[in-house]
């Protein structure tokens, strides 16, 4: 974001936050010219897309979307650095509308009994202030009406620092230590798990392979974008 933009949203809140166009008064963070530009993958469509391959032979998994295509120097990554990095939580709230929107209109997607975001790292959460997958399970959750759960996944990331392993196989590793969180029981549901990017899909695979031996879960997954 350059300076005149980052200007632009002190003097005016209520300017997109991609184009920084003033917003009308239907509008909210993102102006409708910016969201119907927005580089979607339309993965929702087919069953077996690029992001639910990524997953075939290593964890089972029922469905999996990616809002929009990840590049380098386009809209999207924008709007995730401003979510990441600006403190702009609204931004995920608003773009997991859309996401949510997305997924109801999909007919290889099941509604959740539970949506679960990523964990983000205790330590990181502390200093970044919220988590910015949660924002989106937020904004997803606003339209499917369906309950979010944070806390399951983020006390078995929490018993991993007993562990020898490094900080990142820590965070990374998380199925690891399941049964060391006796106190949170996630079974026999159909969860939604969603995280901001999906890359290589280590993360996403950690998380439902943890929770598929808390028992019986069947996961799907979303995310805002697909970084090939
Ligand atoms: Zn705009």
């Amino acid at each position: 974001m350059n300076f005149l933009r980052y200007f632009n949203h002190l003097i005016y809140p209520n300017v997109c936050r991609s184009c920084s166009e003033i917003l009308n008064n239907s509008e909210r963070i993102i102006c409708i010219k910016c969201i119907y530009n927005l580089p979607y993958t339309f993965f929702e469509k087919e069953k077996e897309n690029e992001v639910y391959k990524l997953f075939l032979g290593r964890v089972p998994i029922e469905f999996a979307a990616a809002l929009c295509l990840f590049s380098a120097t386009g809209t999207i990554r924008d709007l995730l650095h401003q979510l990441k990095y600006g403190g702009q939580s609204e931004i995920g709230i608003k773009l997991g509308n859309i996401l949510g929107k997305s997924l109801m209109e999909s007919k290889y997607f099941t509604k959740p009994d539970v949506i679960i975001p990523v964990p983000m790292h205790p330590k990181k959460l502390k200093k970044r202030g919220y988590n910015q997958a949660e924002m989106i399970a937020i904004g997803v959750s606003e339209i499917l009406n369906v309950e979010i759960q944070t806390e399951g996944l983020l006390k078995i990331l929490n018993t991993k620092t007993q562990t020898k392993k490094s900080k990142f196989d820590r965070w990374i590793n998380v199925e690891r230590s399941f049964d060391s969180s006796k106190d949170v029981i996630i079974t026999y549901k159909n969860i939604l798990l969603i995280d901001d990017v999906v890359t290589t899909g280590a993360t996403l695979e950690a998380c439902s392979s943890s929770l598929h031996k808390m028992g019986n879960n069947k996961i799907s997954l979303a995310t805002l974008a697909y970084a090939q």
